[in-house]
């Protein structure tokens, strides 16, 4: 990473650790992995060392592919920058999302197309990856 691109990227980036690397890594590669338990087929998201459910260590990871669609389970609007780097994107949506392919799993993301006119529960949505710095990407979510 070059220092360029730390000045320029000014939110916080993901950290990689021993349970998310996969998913991370994955999303380097504009791809959705997700963890799910050998013992119990549950999925696990965010990912940990362990299965939420059964507590099984046994786990696996799926890839989910690229091309990943949902709809907003909940979300809201923020209109106050929590956190450097969001000042410019304010209002921000950040919505949970329900996967099409797997409604038991749901993930966080903001809509980038998204305003507090154009969002509402059940709003059909793609995730999309951002390329935050030369060798991360960070997954999103816009309207379809
Ligand atoms: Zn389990």
């Amino acid at each position: 990473m070059s220092e360029e691109t730390k000045v320029k990227y000014e939110k916080p980036i993901p950290l990689k650790t021993l349970d998310n690397t996969p998913y991370w890594d994955a999303a380097d590669r504009h791809e959705l992995a997700l963890q799910k338990c050998n013992t119990c087929n549950a999925y696990n998201h965010p990912p940990g060392p362990s299965c939420a459910s059964c507590g099984s260590v046994d786990v696996i990871w799926e890839n989910q592919g690229s091309v990943i669609q949902g709809k907003v389970y909940s979300y809201v609007v923020s209109y106050r920058p929590f956190l450097p780097g969001f000042q410019n994107d304010i209002p921000l949506v950040i919505a949970v999302v329900e996967l099409d392919h797997l409604p038991e799993v749901k993930i966080i993301g903001n809509i980038l197309n998204g305003n507090a006119e154009n969002v509402t529960i059940g709003s059909a949505v793609n995730m999309v990856w951002e390329d935050v710095t030369e060798d991360r990407a960070v997954p999103q979510w816009v309207l379809a």
